[in-house]
């Protein structure tokens, strides 16, 4: 992942998405808003306790700063879950403008319709996007350790494969910044739960310094997944940027305990 504009609005970007001229896609940072206070300064997140006109402006300044008028943004009501949604031209730019239009109870967002802003906001969770270049099929989801554990990953490639044809092994998967294996710790219930669900969970959790708790490997858990899916390992690209080592330019909410922004990553199709 490499960024732009280091000292206005910090954009990055994936190296093997980069790769495809029709297809537009981004990662926000904390950088070149206007929010205040632990909000600063970039929240893209109207349902933290922000101030929604300074919220609005900040995603009108991201749009700007990546060339897409705000209305093609289409946003879910994220909820931890494993739904998926197929977005066609009638959810281009829900929950765009405010908070109330963007996709009930979704947390994968799947399209082929050119100009969808495809989009998914996170501080800590890791935010995934998906690319079938074969099928021209896109995809973003939000994958914190509760959407990890329900198989968001499974459902999305999934709704692809059934959807609109795509062969798992063609996807190109990216993981953005996210809470990474040096700092997310969990309890005993995560992992129970875990090993309830994923079965073995070697190299996906491990001891923590802290007596008692435990590592959750996000970035593992979500590669296996992949994986497990048909993605080819070669296909996914990971950041490897953690939101809580570095909060000075990623949300974190573990970082501000409970009390801060989100940045997001978008996937767009340009051609038609
Ligand atoms: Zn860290």
């Amino acid at each position: 992942m490499h960024f732009t504009s280091p000292d206005a609005t910090t954009i990055g970007k994936f190296e093997k998405l980069s790769e495809f001229e029709h297809l537009l896609h981004f990662v926000s940072t904390r950088v070149g808003g206007i929010s205040t206070g632990s909000f600063e300064s970039l929240n893209i997140g109207f349902h933290v306790g922000d101030d929604n006109f300074r919220v609005l402006k900040n995603r009108k300044i991201l749009a700007d700063e990546v060339g897409v008028g705000l209305d093609k943004f289409t946003f879910a009501n994220q909820c931890h879950s494993s739904n998926v949604a197929i977005v066609d031209s009638s959810g281009r730019g829900k929950g765009a403008m405010e908070q109330e239009t963007a996709l009930a109870n979704t947390d994968g967002m799947v399209t082929n319709v050119p100009y969808i802003c495809l989009s998914v906001q996170v501080a800590d969770c890791v935010p995934i996007l998906l690319y079938d270049p074969t099928k021209e099929v896109i995809a973003s989801l939000h994958a914190g350790w509760k959407g990890t554990l329900r198989k968001i990953v499974t459902e999305t490639v999934g709704k692809m494969v059934q959807h609109y044809g795509t062969k798992a092994e063609n996807i190109l998967a990216a993981l953005g910044p996210s809470n990474g294996p040096c700092c997310y710790e969990v309890g005993n219930d995560v992992v129970r739960e875990a090993r309830m669900t994923l079965g073995n969970t070697y190299a996906i959790i491990r001891p923590s310094k802290t007596p008692g708790k435990f590592i959750f490997d996000q970035w593992a858990a979500n590669r296996r997944q992949l994986i497990d899916a048909g993605v080819k390992e070669a296909h996914i690209e990971n950041s490897g940027i953690c939101c809580q080592c570095n909060h000075d330019q990623f949300y974190s909410n573990r970082a501000g305990q409970g009390h801060t922004g989100r940045y997001m990553a978008g996937i767009m199709i340009k051609k038609h």
